[in-house]
Parts: structure tokens; C-alpha cells; sequence
């Protein structure tokens, strides 16, 4: 059965795309999304050798060939340029998913849409996603197992970079008379800090405490670059109370 994190980045992907899933390992997500009728088509991508037999393995086990080629490779070096108009990433951190989309811009000439589940590092593929003007959508956060997990959905528009400063020229806190920063919202998300549920309070209580844990042991250091962190890390503290 698909985890619950593999099905909400399922959902992302509209009916009828082709598809492809770097760093797919077991490749359930392009089983899944074919089986479903979401992909008429799919690539599964994988730089090492272990996940890439995975890959194979449950493809051929669900005998899938014919809609599922699983090739190896270095992130979008397994896709030619049009093959495809859906990219999936998730799973690895977002500095690994920032990499990977911008070693070769010419291969996402044609993508409509990116769905991203970075698994550490969110703000830095939304600032990415805001610097090469790709319209963020969507965004969803659930907790599995003890872990959050947010889903990133971006994609091509002509007006991208105007619908963006809007997005967050927007203060998703408004009626709450709390003013959130554009730096801010990159950090939480202006979608997440909209529609805030369960999983996103608990993602920033638990970040909170973490925050807090770090600032009990600078406190014990009598170094003055020690209370430099102190100071920035409290802030983080504060700016996290503000929207909980
Ligand atoms: N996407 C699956 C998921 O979300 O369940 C698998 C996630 S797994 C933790 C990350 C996978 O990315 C690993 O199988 C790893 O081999 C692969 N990977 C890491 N860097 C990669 C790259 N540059 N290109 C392709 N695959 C990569």
C-alpha cells in the first residue's frame, strides 16, 4: 500500500501526464500514478545502483514496462527534452532538489508542472521556485510516523513572476492582525500559513522546541558568538510564536 506521503504527491499530479520521478528508488510513485490513469507514461530515474534495481524489480512486478521505463542517471539527465510534462522529486532535501532542477535548464523546456516533497530545506526550493519564476500553486503538509512531510507544487505561467509577488505581497495573516514577512512565508509557506492544519502546528511546535533546546545549551557557553546564535535563534523563536 502507498504511504500516505507517496499518495499526497500522487494527488498532485493531474490526470493524463507524463511523468517523471527522479530519484524514484522502488518506484511506487510511477507504478502508482500509472495504474491510477494519472500517467500514461513514466520515467523512472536513479543515480544508484541499488534503488535502481528496486525500481526495476517492482516495474517488471506489476508489469508495467510498457508504460514505465526506469533508466539511470543523474537527476534530469534521464529525460530528452519534451518527453514529459510533469516532474516529481520527493524525498531527498531541498538543496538536493534545487541541484538537481537547475544543472540543465534545457531539460524542463516543455514542464508544466513540478511537485516537490523536499524532506528538509522547503524554503530553499520555494526561493528557487520564486527565482526562476515558476508560479507556486499549492502546498500540503501531513505528518507520517512521527516525520512532516511537505508537498510543493509550482507551475509555468506566463505571468509567473506578478502572480508571485502577489502570493507574497499577501499577508496570509491578515485577519489576525499579524504582519508575516515575504522571508517569513518562504520559510512556512504562504499556502501552509493560509490554511494552517494539525500537521503544520505540529511541525513548528516541534521545530520550537528544538530551537528552544539549542538555545538552553548556548546558554550555557559563555562565548559572545554564542550569544550572537542565541540572539538569532530566539528570533526564530519568536517569529514562530507569532503565527501558532
Ligand atoms: N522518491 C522516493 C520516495 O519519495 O519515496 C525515494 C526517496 S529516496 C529517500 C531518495 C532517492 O533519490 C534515492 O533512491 C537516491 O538514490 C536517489 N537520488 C539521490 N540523488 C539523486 C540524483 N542526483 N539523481 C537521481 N536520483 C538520486
Amino acid at each position: 500500500k502507498l504511504s500516505e506521503r507517496l499518495k499526497l504527491i500522487a494527488d498532485q499530479v493531474p490526470h493524463g501526464s507524463r511523468v517523471a520521478d527522479i530519484g524514484s528508488d522502488h518506484a511506487l510513485l510511477p507504478c502508482y500514478l500509472v495504474n491510477s490513469g494519472q500517467a500514461l507514461s513514466a520515467i523512472a530515474g536513479e543515480v544508484n545502483p541499488g534503488p535502481l534495481e528496486a525500481a526495476q524489480k517492482q516495474v517488471r512486478e506489476e508489469q508495467l514496462e510498457q508504460y514505465i521505463t526506469v533508466r539511470e542517471g543523474d537527476g534530469l539527465a534521464v529525460i530528452q527534452p519534451g518527453e514529459v510534462n510533469v516532474i516529481t522529486i520527493a524525498g531527498m532535501g531541498g538543496s538536493l532538489i534545487v541541484k538537481i532542477l537547475s544543472a540543465d535548464p534545457a531539460k524542463l523546456v516543455g514542464i508544466e508542472r513540478l511537485v516537490l516533497q523536499p524532506n528538509v530545506g522547503e524554503d530553499t526550493v520555494r526561493q528557487w521556485l520564486l527565482q526562476e519564476n515558476w508560479l507556486l500553486v499549492d502546498e500540503h503538509i501531513l505528518e507520517e510516523d512521527g516525520k512532516f512531510y511537505e508537498v510543493i507544487v509550482a507551475v509555468r505561467a506566463e505571468d509567473a513572476a506578478a502572480r508571485n509577488a502577489e502570493l507574497y505581497a499577501a499577508n496570509p495573516l491578515e485577519a489576525y492582525g499579524v504582519h508575516v514577512s515575504k522571508e517569513q512565508q518562504i520559510w512556512m509557506g504562504p499556502y501552509l500559513l493560509s490554511q494552517p492544519n494539525a500537521a503544520f502546528a505540529r511541525k513548528w511546535e516541534s521545530e520550537k522546541s528544538k530551537l528552544e533546546r539549542i538555545v538552553q545549551t548556548l546558554q550555557q557557553s559563555q562565548a559572545e558568538e554564542s550569544r550572537v546564535k542565541e540572539q538569532a535563534f530566539q528570533q526564530q523563536i519568536g517569529r514562530i510564536e507569532e503565527v501558532l
